[in-house]
């Protein structure tokens, strides 16, 4: 496969040189804005295949970037913020961005985030071939229209909620979805009561998915932000 080409859109300087020496050492393809209104040009003109994007721009706000390029591309936006940006991260995880870095970051951090972004694009890709009524992670086997999962062959014993739960996470393998996004999907809104069933919801599914429910394997959590399902070799 050839290499993705990146586009990383940072404001900093000194940010930005670091993702673009990263990028160049890697052998990866890379292309640089610094700020907004660049980032959407370059996304319609030049097709790019993961977009790495600042929250923190000068002449808009990230969140706006990622909405205007949701309004016509699916391409994988990863975002980047500072610490005192919480709010701005969920923001934007709801808006459509696939993952986040958080500042100050390492080279292996930026490194393992495009490698992650990349699996989820083949995944995709082959899912799309498949039709995907099936999906295998690991030991782990949904079947979505037959309304079932499966865990080394044996079935799990789920209940509605669970199996909605694990459908939601794993058409989304790969991607952190945030508190809201789950309790609107499975709920139809994002009451606090409906936070507080999601843990538990979470707990019980994760005590029939994971060998080791203390050392999750297939489905991260992501503290005060949301989960995320990962793909097991
Ligand atoms: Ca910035």
């Amino acid at each position: 496969m050839n290499k993705p080409l990146i586009l990383a859109v940072e404001d900093d300087a000194p940010i930005r040189n670091l993702i673009s020496t990263t990028l160049k050492t890697n052998d990866y393809r890379y292309q640089l804005a610094s700020n907004g209104k660049e980032a959407i040009l370059a996304v319609s003109t030049q097709n790019p295949d993961i977009v790495l994007l600042d929250l923190g721009l000068p002449d808009m706000d990230g969140v706006e970037v990622i909405r205007t390029i949701r309004s016509w591309s699916n391409l994988p936006i990863i975002v980047i913020s500072a610490r005192s940006e919480e709010r701005d991260k969920i923001e934007a995880l709801d808006a459509g961005a696939d993952d986040y870095l958080t500042k100050p970051f390492s080279v292996e951090e930026l490194l393992a985030r495009i490698r992650t972004t990349q699996r989820r694009l083949s995944y995709m890709t082959s899912e799309m071939l498949t039709a995907g009524s099936v999906f295998e992670n690991g030991k782990l086997r949904v079947d979505y229209a037959g309304g079932c999962a499966y865990l080394d062959g044996q079935e799990l014993h789920l209940t509605p909620i669970e199996f909605k739960l694990l459908c939601l996470l794993s058409r989304n393998v790969g991607k952190v979805l945030t508190h809201t996004f789950i309790t609107q999907n499975i709920w139809g809104q994002s009451w606090d009561s409906n936070m507080a069933s999601l843990r538990v919801f979470m707990a019980t599914l994760r005590k029939k998915l994971e060998p080791t429910p203390d050392s999750p394997q297939y489905i991260q959590t992501h503290i005060g932000v949301g989960y995320r399902m990962v793909r097991v070799e």
